[in-house]
């Protein structure tokens, strides 16, 4: 499906939902420094076809601009004319995409995140055991044992996608760069959505959880 065929209002709706997802990320505070990066897909999928809206490079996402978004294809590359330019991290969302056929992929940087994809580097991937919350992946076993990737974070981007191919896990809709952010994605904005704030439950309770058995282990 070529970017033209797909319809206007499709187009909108897309703009429309990352608007309401920038702002009430924003208001949490999960933008610092301009970091951060929303996309939504739009139109026919195939894994080497596809298009979606991307928040654009370097802008602050507390404010609205015409120039807060931006429309490209499969390889990252622009699909209108436009000045703008995508998220440097783009082609992270990409290959995402292209792994998993997936609506929507949202990607944070908190201090809980970066501290706890540290904390367990060496592992590989963060453990999180029993927790309820485990249950917004629709994953419903009972004591549920999930291992979330953590990846290298390269200041070269293309170098980081193999490590996401490498490490992505079907089972988990999130995959964690090292002292950097978690990407997140879903069916649509929607599951996105509750699958990055179940990541960010989820990092903060481990913080709190091994800092509470570090002081216990010192008393
Ligand atoms: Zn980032």
């Amino acid at each position: 499906m070529d970017f033209l065929s797909i319809p206007t209002e499709d187009k909108q709706r897309a703009l429309t939902e990352l608007r309401e997802i920038k702002d009430l990320f924003a208001a949490r505070n999960w933008f610092p420094g301009t970091s951060g990066n929303l996309s939504i897909r739009v139109g026919d999928y195939e894994p080497d076809s596809f298009h979606f809206a991307i928040t654009a490079s370097g802008k602050d996402k507390s404010v609205h601009t015409p120039e807060d978004f931006l429309f490209v294809d499969q390889d990252g590359k622009p699909c209108e004319t436009t000045r703008l330019k995508p998220s440097a991290e783009t082609l992270i969302h990409c290959e995402l995409y292209r792994l998993t056929g997936c609506g929507a992929i949202f990607h944070t940087h908190t201090v809980f995140n970066n501290v706890v994809s540290e904390w367990f580097w060496e592992r590989g991937s963060i453990p999180v055991e029993g927790v309820e919350l485990i249950k917004a992946f629709n994953i419903w076993d009972e004591e549920a044992h999930i291992d979330i990737p953590v990846i290298p974070n390269y200041a070269d981007i293309p170098k980081i996608v193999p490590e996401v191919t490498k490490r992505f896990d079907p089972r988990v809709p999130g995959i964690m760069l090292r002292k950097h952010g978690i990407y997140a994605w879903g069916a649509n904005a929607f599951e996105a959505k509750r699958h990055l704030e179940a990541f960010e439950f989820l990092f903060e309770y481990v913080y709190r959880w091994e800092l509470l058995k570090q002081s216990k282990a010192s008393i």
